[in-house]
């Protein structure tokens, strides 16, 4: 089975319909590790895709947020103003969607998805010593998550914790791994592009992939609907 593994679409259409595009003929089933609306200003057009198209998904704090579900308070100003936009601006059954979407783990054949930790699905896992203090908490050799919109993986052993850059990554057995296919709609780590990953049960190997996308369509959406211009900004350097 080849999975396309996508986290933190952040109602962005456009990057989602390049990464669809790019990674077209490569899978045969859509796994997601949440976080699909919030920030960006097509939360319907990429919520009714992921009802379509998603076999399996974990619910984000974006995700809480924006179907009424999360206290507001605990978020930024631009969070906060995106998931109150969304509320309104949204479809009520697509909200109604996020609503009833399950907390992770969710266990996938011989892997797991999460959105933030395997402890807490709002926890921040961004380093080895992150990793290291989750480790102990994974039930599954393989599991996804999002939520830092950090493409990365780690490889756990008994011996500790190792940051993976790879682009491609052969599994071994007897390790665990920890992997985030980075952000489709709003990556964090320095590279605009959107971000996701392929993972292939037979051959046992993981491929990180970014894709070019038109950035200013969404960036013009975002200031259009009077969202802050930070989230149209940050969209341009991945950060
Ligand atoms: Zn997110």
């Amino acid at each position: 089975m080849r999975y396309l593994i996508v986290s933190d679409l952040h109602a962005n259409w456009e990057a989602l319909q390049a990464v669809l595009e790019h990674a077209e003929g490569r899978y045969d089933s859509v796994v997601c590790c949440g976080d699909v609306v919030g920030y960006g200003a097509d939360p319907d057009p990429v919520t009714e895709w992921t009802r379509e198209n998603v076999a399996a998904i974990v619910r984000g704090n974006h995700d809480k947020a924006c179907a009424g579900l999360e206290d507001l308070e605990w978020f930024n100003p631009s969070a906060r103003a995106s998931a109150l936009w969304t509320q309104t601006a949204a479809d009520p059954r697509n909200l109604e969607y996020l609503r009833r979407l399950a907390r992770g783990p969710e266990t996938l054949h011989g892997f797991q998805i999460i959105h933030g930790s395997p402890v807490d699905e709002d926890e921040y896992v961004l380093t080895e010593r992150d990793v290291m203090n989750v480790a102990p908490y994974l039930d599954a050799p393989l599991t996804f998550f999002g939520h830092t919109h950090v493409q990365v993986g780690f490889l756990c052993h008994r011996n500790g914790v190792k940051a993976l850059r790879r682009e491609t990554l052969e599994l071994e057995k007897d390790v665990q791994y920890l992997i985030n296919p980075g952000s489709v709609g709003q990556p964090r780590d320095g590279d605009p592009r959107a971000a996701y990953v392929l993972y292939d049960t037979d051959c046992r190997t993981v491929v990180f992939r970014r894709v070019r996308y038109d950035v200013e369509s969404a960036q013009k959406k975002i200031l259009l609907a009077g969202l802050p211009d930070l989230l149209a900004r940050r969209l341009s350097t991945g950060s």
